[in-house]
Parts: structure tokens; sequence; C-alpha cells
């Protein structure tokens, strides 16, 4: 057993602002070349099973001449000035949160859902892969309560933060001793809102905010909340 307290982390929606980069910013970059956001989109769920990227997004758009040939590179460089760096799409509290984890000597593990590669764009993007111990991508659903059967054995204290609480009601299930952070980062006046803006501010996150939960976690809006 390597000791006491350990946290594992989830990245979309609990570190990662997803939503705002992915379905408000990069759309955004695509439309300045008069893209249609519903060709956009439409080829998002293309292109999504076959492992994603923002650059095999834009050549499947090329291949169907939604995006003309000449227009190829200039995008190419303007995804590469605005998405190379993605801190900003970080929520506030993220890094004073790794900072106090770290200085305290806290191991923390990274658990991300989707395709490997994608999220290692992300979380390289966002530049806080050195805070973690290992960094974990599954891409199956439900598969996290794998990772913290491993993990548990490790630990005395084991606390997971996620936006999903199916996610969490696996693992409780399984480690009743395990400590759950239902975390959502929608500001409550979000969730009721029928403002298409809003809705598409917060596509995804919205979603997981209302599912209902089988277990009791603790539920939070901030990793303020999270206690050490
Ligand atoms: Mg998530």
């Amino acid at each position: 057993m390597d000791g006491g307290r350990a946290f594992l982390l989830d990245f979309d929606h609990t570190l990662f602002d997803t939503d705002r980069f992915f379905w408000v910013d990069v759309p955004a970059a695509f439309a300045r070349f008069a893209i249609d956001p519903q060709v956009w989109e439409e080829s998002y769920a293309r292109v999504w099973p076959t492992g994603y990227s923002l650059e095999k997004h834009l050549e499947h758009l090329a291949r169907g001449k939604a995006v003309g040939s000449s227009d190829v590179a200039a995008i190419q460089r303007v995804l590469r000035e605005h998405f190379a760096d993605l801190r900003g799409y970080l929520f506030a509290d993220v890094e004073p949160f790794l900072k106090q984890l770290q200085e305290e000597k806290i191991p923390c593990f990274l658990l991300s859902f989707g395709d490997p590669a994608w999220q290692a764009y992300k979380v390289n993007g966002a530049r806080i892969a050195d805070f973690f111990q290992e960094v974990f991508t599954t891409r199956r659903e439900r598969a996290k309560a794998e990772v913290v059967e491993a993990l548990a054995k490790r630990f005395a204290r084991l606390a997971v933060v996620d936006n999903d609480p199916r996610e969490l009601d696996v693992i409780k299930a399984r480690r009743p001793q395990v400590e759950t952070f239902w975390i959502t980062r929608v500001p409550p006046e979000a969730l009721k809102s029928s403002d298409p803006e809003i809705q598409k501010r917060f596509r995804e996150a919205r979603n997981y905010a209302t599912l209902p939960a089988e277990f009791p976690h603790h539920r939070c809006q901030s990793l303020e909340e999270v206690s050490l």
C-alpha cells in the first residue's frame, strides 16, 4: 500500500470547460471560413467514431468540399494558433487545487474518457499533465470503476471527483468507502434556461447535472468545496 490519501480527477467538464472549447470556440473558428454549423456538426458525428482530432475533422470537411482547398492551410494555421494553448479552458480553481495537492504531497491521478489521442491533446494543451502521477484514458463508459479498484488497493482514502454521477455510482457500488464528489460546473440558472445560446454554452455539461444518482455523492460546484 502506498499510503493514505489520494485523488482521482475526471477531465472533461470537471477540470476543463469542454463546452466552451468545443461547442463555442471551435465552431466559431470554423465558422469564420463559412462552414455551415450544421455541416460541421454532422461531420463531427462522422469523424468521432474513428478517433477524433481537429485535423481529421478538417480533412473530412475538405474531402466533402465543405471547405475549399485554398482554405485548408489557413484553417490549419488558426487551429494551431488558437488551440495549441488550452490553459484558458481550465476552470479557475483547477491550478490552485492541483498546486495545493502537490504541496501537501497528496498523490493525484487523472482519468479521462474518450479517444486517447484526442484526450492527450486536450490534457497537454491545458499544461496540467505534470501534476499527475499517472494519466488514464478509457474509451469505455463506466470503465472508470476498474481504475478505481486498482487505486483503492493502494490508498486507504481515495476520493474521486467527476461530473458524471453514473460513473460515481458504479464506483460507489463496488467500493463504498471511496469518497465521491459530483461536481457541476453549470450555474443553477443555466440548468433551467431555455435560451438557445445558454443551452449551447453548456451543451454537454447540462445533461450530466440532472441525471438521477443511485448513491449519495458530495455535490459541489467548485474544487474549493472538495475537502483534502
Ligand atoms: Mg467528465
